[in-house]
């Protein structure tokens, strides 16, 4: 039943729901009004079973973000889920109360069925509905974390599954505990999880309610949301894939342990960042290196980045009492950074090296991109990913790695092929 139609012909933004038409709209309309002063009429009740049906699979729609159409004739609908920037049919029923009833069971049975699979093939987890996950975080102007309220997840839609999916091959072995024994679990919140709402989609924890990896899914979700707008239903918006990746690779930053002091200190010089301690406080400050040797700290008040001396100090322009005199916006920061930040999200040494390693793996394009922009970086992020690699799959007799990274973002086994691939890639 399962048809995988890649990028499909049905066009991707502007899927109409069914050709259900306004003439139908009216009857259905008219012979309600029948109804309503009692006449008893077959066409009525058709009339009323119709718009009944209608309503149904508005509601079916917008529960699974399915989006379900009709053929012609009107006799069959089809189910369509979205996977990154393609529709993929899953299902097809007649079109009826029965089967759209029949679909619905077989909608949670193919969504129960992925999620298993991704647990075989990945190890990934997914939050249940209803599942609590953690208190909402408040964080006082101090600096304190509080938790409020418990906040709920529920479990993802089918086309969520789909998305994640097509970013595994890419993603892996990023997903995975130390052990390798576990994968990251992925909660989809209903609720913020900050109580001021930061606006991120999606936020990594290497230690959820049972200590394990963990995204929380911001409410919006992953991927393309179905909407109803007039008659029509469409897809808005679409999988962030860079940031799926981005965030797994936060996980793939503390498989290689750089949650341990002297290697994220070391890891943040290859970065271009060296560490303070914040005077007086164990709070630590990240200096952004320039090429002219000069150190600059994100300011998140000052929403730049300002100078500081090698105390972790402020350097005051001369002459003036601004503050905001010198402070560098943050593509004057990336032009002058001793090693140039492949995207503006480089706060600290930790995210810069997300959005590096995302790029790495997403599509051949970005993975050129991260090289052209910035090579000395390129060849730092695919070290760390390489160390990844071996982490999970090791490597052979003669300490070589067995698999490797290809161009395209995908694994391979390690022979003169895929390294000429490389190679090539590199050098063009
Ligand atoms: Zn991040």
């Amino acid at each position: 039943m399962t048809s995988h139609k890649g990028s499909s012909d049905r066009s991707s933004d502007d899927s109409k729901n069914s050709d259900f038409s306004p003439l139908a709209a009216d009857s259905a309309r008219s012979a309600l009004a029948l109804e309503a002063i009692g006449t008893r009429n077959p066409s009525v009740s058709d009339g009323i079973e119709r718009e009944q049906l209608e309503l149904a699979k508005d509601s079916f729609a917008l529960k699974h973000q399915v989006l379900i159409s009709q053929d012609a004739a009107g006799k069959q609908l089809t189910y369509t889920v979205r996977s990154g920037d393609s529709n993929i049919d899953v299902l097809t029923s007649e079109n009826s109360r029965e089967g759209l009833s029949r679909a619905e069971k077989q909608i949670e049975h193919l969504t129960a069925a992925k999620e298993l699979q991704l647990k075989a093939d990945y190890k990934l987890r997914f939050s249940k509905e209803q599942e609590e996950v953690v208190g909402q975080v408040a964080i006082a102007p101090d600096g304190t974390v509080s938790h409020g309220k418990m906040i709920h997840a529920r479990a993802p839609y089918l086309s969520e599954l789909y998305s994640i999916e097509g970013l595994m091959e890419r993603a892996t072995p990023s997903q995975l505990t130390k052990d390798g024994k576990d994968g990251v679990k992925f909660y989809f919140l209903k609720d913020s999880l900050y109580q001021d709402d930061h606006g991120a989609v999606a936020t990594y924890r290497h230690s959820d309610k049972e200590d394990k990896p963990a995204i929380y899914v911001a409410p919006g979700g992953i991927g393309a949301t179905l909407v109803k707008t007039g008659e029509n239903f469409a897809w808005q918006g679409g999988i962030d894939g860079h940031m799926v990746l981005h965030e797994l690779s936060h996980n793939s930053q503390f498989r290689l342990g750089i949650d341990e002091e002297k290697r994220l200190v070391q890891f943040s010089q290859r970065c271009g960042f060296d560490a303070f301690l914040k005077p007086g406080t164990d709070e630590t400050i990240w200096a952004i290196r320039s090429k002219d040797g000069k150190l600059y700290r994100h300011d998140n008040e000052l929403g730049g980045w300002q100078q500081i001396d090698k105390s972790g100090s402020p350097i005051k322009t001369k002459d003036s009492g601004n503050d905001n005199d010198g402070v560098l916006d943050d593509i004057e920061m990336a032009a002058k950074a001793e090693i140039r930040p492949p995207t503006f999200y480089f706060d600290n040494p930790v995210e810069m090296a997300a959005e590096g390693m995302a790029m790495l793996k997403e599509s051949a394009s970005s993975r050129k991109e991260l090289l052209v922009k910035t090579p000395v970086f390129y060849q730092f992020m695919k070290e760390k990913d390489q160390e990844d690699i071996d982490l999970a799959y090791g490597l052979d007799k003669s300490g070589k790695a067995k698999i490797i990274r290809r161009p395209d973002g995908k694994l391979t086994t390690n022979n003169e092929a895929a390294r000429k691939l490389i190679l090539d890639f590199e050098q063009q």
